[in-house]
């Protein structure tokens, strides 16, 4: 029971004893096929009576399945296919197809690329760069390996897409069709193939032109040399008397149709070196086999150039993480120099601070010093009234100029209050735009109004019509004048001689205007002028050598200078300041 099972399902599969089981490749399809090689199966039942001959037409891949599975005796297929199988199945050929009698078995196949008549722009196989080429299959020899290796040898290849490969699987004549269509610009079909359809009728003569047409003996146009034809080859395990039977029957058949013109097989070897040129099947190993040969080339290379990168990114890594550190130490430096900075700023600020704590204390001491002068002034007025009234001379002009007089000096009073107050509210004083000849002459009419026998002040003017206004806080720079002619009185009177003239010379010294106040006194040694601006320098028994210092700090602050010295022309002390000239 068991036995009859197991030749049930194996009976698809198993030959009857003496048949002869024939694959062969159906490139056009298994109806033409059939038609196409029925004929081959008859006369070969005829020559071997013995031999029921069964065909089976399969396409590529099942034919080699069929070869491995021992499912046929022999194959028929085409050159490439046989080189195939001859390498993986160990298939031998036992006869070559011609296509025409007499025909040299090894030059049978090739193929050709055909174009639309029309297409003027498509001459040789070089013009196929950048176009698209309809061809069966990757697998198909002739319609479509051996115009792959004809292009490549002209550096045009599908695997740097120097065109496109449209692949429309068989028939073959779908190939035509994609060209006809305008799917592909150009197709590759087998040689021959165009002639035979256009004899059947289903192409017309003047549609398709061929690319490169190479063999002119030959009865078909081809772009591609010529290889050998289709092969008949015994499987493996085909006993060789069943081989030698067939191959014997093969080259004895009656001539009458071309699948029935059988030589003696052929060298197969220019479609080996063409494969392998492709390395595709049985040649792929090869892309492998470079691939590996690469490596084991280069690897020391490889290794030295990866060595190289890990040390670049260790490198690159090192520095990063240095100039990170770097970047933090920077910065730790700058916030602190900008801490020290901010503290240095508060340091100044509270010296700046003090020092004008200090200055106030200065001027605090000579403020009695300072508000003398209008007091005086005020005190002076005053007894000069008393003194009109007890004479019985007082006239309503009298009082009304000392009354004046009085408010302004009063009034000048508290404005040097103020000015002290602003500098120590931190301050600034304000400018004013004065003619300083009109200054000078308010400070002489001042300062005689000031001391009951007042000299005269003689004004040397030697500005003549250059402009002489100038930026200043006039009560200020009056209060300079002031305590320079205070100075040429007091130097006066130590001379013995309070009444002589005072002179006071104003000129240019490029953009500034001078001011000298010129006496006659006792003059100063040279020794004396060197301290003669430091505080509390003073050779006056009630003095508080103040006056000039302070003097000295208001010229500067007006971008002025103050100076002694010792006149060339007699005795006495000259002492001046200087004041930038007013933009006129
Ligand atoms: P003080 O008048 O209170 O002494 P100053 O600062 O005004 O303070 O003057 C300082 C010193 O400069 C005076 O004590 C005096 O010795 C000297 N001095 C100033 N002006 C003259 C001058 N015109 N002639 C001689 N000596 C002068």
């Amino acid at each position: 029971m068991r036995l009859l099972i197991f030749l049930l399902l194996a009976l698809p599969t198993l030959a009857l004893a003496g048949d002869i089981r024939i694959g062969i490749l159906a490139w056009l399809g298994e109806d033409t096929a059939q038609t196409q090689w029925q004929p081959l199966g008859e006369a070969l039942s005829k020559s071997l009576p013995d031999h029921p001959i069964k065909l089976r037409y399969l396409d590529l891949h099942q034919l080699e399945a069929a070869i491995a599975a021992g499912e046929i005796d022999f194959v028929v297929t085409n050159p490439g296919h046989y080189v195939v199988l001859e390498a993986r199945h160990g298939v031998t050929r036992i006869a070559t197809q011609l296509i025409e009698p007499g025909q040299d078995s090894a030059h049978a196949v090739g193929s050709a690329v055909i174009v639309r008549a029309q297409r003027k722009d498509l001459e040789t196989l070089d013009n196929l760069r950048g176009q698209r080429l309809a061809a069966v299959s990757p697998e198909a020899f002739g319609g479509y390996q051996v115009i792959w290796a004809e292009l490549k040898r002209r550096n045009i290849d599908p695997e740097n897409h120097d065109f496109l490969p449209l692949y429309t699987d068989y028939p073959m004549s779908r190939v035509i069709d994609a060209v006809r269509n305008g799917q592909a610009d150009a197709g590759a079909i087998r040689s021959c193939l165009l002639e035979q359809l256009i004899r059947e009728g289903s192409v017309n003569n003047d549609e398709f032109r061929v690319l490169s047409p190479q063999g002119s003996d030959s009865p078909c146009q081809s772009s591609s040399p010529a290889y050998p034809g289709w092969a008949f080859a015994a499987a493996k395990k085909t006993p060789e008397a069943l081989s030698r039977e067939v191959m014997i029957a093969l080259l004895s058949l009656q001539r009458t149709d071309s699948v029935l013109h059988w030589g003696v097989p052929a060298d197969y070897h220019p479609v080996h070196e063409m494969l392998r040129g492709l390395q595709i099947a049985p040649y792929d190993f090869l892309r492998e086999h470079r691939l590996a040969s690469q490596i084991h080339r280069y690897w020391p290379l490889g290794a030295a150039i990866l060595v190289f990168m890990l040390l670049w990114l260790a490198y690159t890594l090192r520095v990063e993480v240095l100039v990170q550190r770097r970047t933090r130490e920077l910065s730790a430096a700058l916030s602190a120099r900008d801490e020290l900075e901010e503290n240095i700023r508060t340091q100044q600020q509270q010296m700046e601070h003090l020092s004008r704590l200090s200055i106030l204390g200065e001027l605090s001491g000579t403020l009695a010093h300072e508000l003398n002068q209008p007091l005086a002034t005020i005190g002076n007025y005053a007894h000069s009234l008393t003194r009109r009234l007890n004479a019985g001379r007082l006239s309503n002009e009298a009082v009304a100029q000392a009354a004046g007089e009085i408010a302004n000096e009063s009034e000048r009073a508290a404005q040097i209050l103020e000015s002290i107050r602003d500098f120590a509210r931190k301050r600034v004083q304000p400018r004013e735009r004065r003619n300083v000849v009109a200054l000078t002459e308010e400070s002489s009419r001042l300062f005689r109004g000031m001391l009951a026998r007042a000299p005269d002040i003689l004004l040397n003017n030697q500005l003549g019509d250059t402009p002489s206004d100038v930026e200043v806080d006039p009560l200020q720079i009056q209060q300079v004048l002031l305590n320079l002619l205070k100075n040429a009185v007091d130097a006066h009177r130590t001379a013995g001689d309070a009444g002589l003239p005072i002179r006071i010379s104003l000129d240019r010294q490029g953009e500034q205007i001078r001011v000298s106040v010129r006496d006659h006194g006792i003059g100063l040694n040279e020794d004396a002028r060197k301290h003669l601006f430091e505080p509390f320098f003073t050779t006056k028994p009630d003095g508080m050598g103040l006056g000039l210092s302070i003097c000295k700090r208001i010229i500067e602050a007006h971008a002025g200078q103050l100076a002694a010295e010792q006149p060339s022309d007699g005795p006495g002390l000259s002492v001046s300041f200087t004041l930038p000239a007013a933009c006129p």
